[in-house]
């Protein structure tokens, strides 16, 4: 399997927010959103091709005590588009992990997991300001499959999370929700863009009154917090 890194942190991101986790990221995105804070798995993929017996040996090896809870973050790039997925989510789930996989929710595969981190990609996603726009059309073709999106929500315990930049972005946010089945509010979280702290502090300000006027959860980015949204922390 690709992966771009291996390594122990906080969840930064919804309800597991805080938790001590082993990230596994995956390197490879069927996306190339504008603001991507991963470009290390996505735009420019910097990766090692290791078995799946190794993942789970290196991220075992992360945990400090054998007490501390397991808790992996399966993530990317676009975890979903991975061939061994499956198999990698189980094999972790067997031993004991709980099991969160991140995914913009446009390709299906039956992993095995305890949430299903949901965050479908809104058109303020799409790169028409980078190199001459020439990935956005493929971009707009993919970010959204609202029956692959149903699927997901409909198959796992989810949550469903959206970077949000403007707030005109609510009105697209409410038309996807109008389209879906079987999402309660609280289980849709809204989380400003941005990859430091004055950027997300001076959105947080209309993104907390969103969440009040709709009932939806406000989501942190606690990385950026912490760590500056520095690689492999
Ligand atoms: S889906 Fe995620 S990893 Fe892929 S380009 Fe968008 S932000 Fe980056």
């Amino acid at each position: 399997m690709r992966i771009a890194e291996i390594f122990y942190s906080i969840q930064g991101e919804g309800e597991l927010a805080g938790v001590p986790s082993v990230f596994v990221r995956t390197a490879g995105c069927n996306l190339r959103c504008e603001w991507c804070d991963t470009p290390h798995a996505s735009w420019e993929p910097v990766f090692e091709e290791l078995p799946l017996d190794a993942i789970l040996t290196r991220a075992t090896a992360l945990l400090p005590t054998e007490n501390v809870p397991k808790h992996l973050v399966f993530t990317g790039g676009e975890p979903l588009i991975a061939p061994e997925a499956v198999e990698l989510t189980q094999r972790f789930a067997d031993d004991g992990w709980h099991v969160t996989v991140e995914t913009s929710g446009n390709v299906y595969q039956p992993v095995q997991c305890d949430l299903l981190s949901l965050s479908p990609k809104l058109a303020n996603s799409t790169p028409w300001q980078r190199d001459a726009g020439k990935h956005a059309p493929a971009h707009e073709q993919h970010r959204l499959d609202l029956p692959i999106l149903q699927r997901l929500i409909d198959e796992y315990h989810h949550q469903l999370k959206f970077v949000v930049r403007e707030p005109a972005d609510l009105e697209e946010i409410d038309s996807i929700l109008s389209q879906l089945r079987n999402v309660p509010l609280q289980q849709v979280q809204l989380m400003p863009e941005g990859t430091d702290a004055a950027t997300l502090s001076r959105r947080a300000e209309w993104v907390v009154e969103a969440c009040k006027d709709r009932g939806f959860r406000y989501c942190p980015r606690l990385q950026v917090e912490l760590f500056g949204n520095a690689r492999g922390k």
